[in-house]
């Protein structure tokens, strides 16, 4: 095995690690999906996750002031500290922080693409559908 090949092994990376960023559910389900998709999308070691219940949710309607900074501040934070390459933002099937109906959900999925486009106008910024399947769907 080439050393630094394997980085989810825990070894340690011949060079710099490389990160990108997702903004994610906290729903357990669709953690290593997203992560596993974002590895290959962005070609980096490690996904750095910024969780929040239903997070499209929160900055589609961008009324908690309070959290939708927090999810900035965290975000602004992998990108000073990790160089962080790539945004993702997920909303998933079934989810219990944000219960309306996949259509809203991915409305509200893609109406977040221009405000973290805004936010952070230097990286990509994709946003995914996580299915009942566990399958990513990348949605624009
Ligand atoms: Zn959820």
């Amino acid at each position: 095995m080439v050393k630094g090949s394997d980085a989810l092994g825990g070894g340690v990376p011949a060079r710099a690690p490389t990160f990108c960023t997702a903004i994610n559910c906290l729903d357990g389900r669709v953690q290593l999906p997203v992560i596993s998709h974002l590895r290959q999308r962005f070609g980096v070691d490690f996904v750095d996750m910024v969780t929040e219940p239903g997070p499209v949710g929160l900055l589609a309607a961008r009324t908690n002031v309070a959290a939708v900074q927090s999810i900035r501040e965290r975000v602004k934070l992998t990108l000073e500290r990790h160089q962080s390459c790539g945004i993702g933002v997920v909303a998933h099937h079934d989810c219990a922080g944000n219960p309306v109906t996949a259509a809203i959900q991915q409305q509200q999925l893609r109406a977040c693409v221009p405000l973290l486009r805004e936010w952070f106008p230097a990286l990509p910024v994709i946003a995914l559908w996580v299915d009942e399947h566990g399958v990513v769907q990348e949605m624009g």
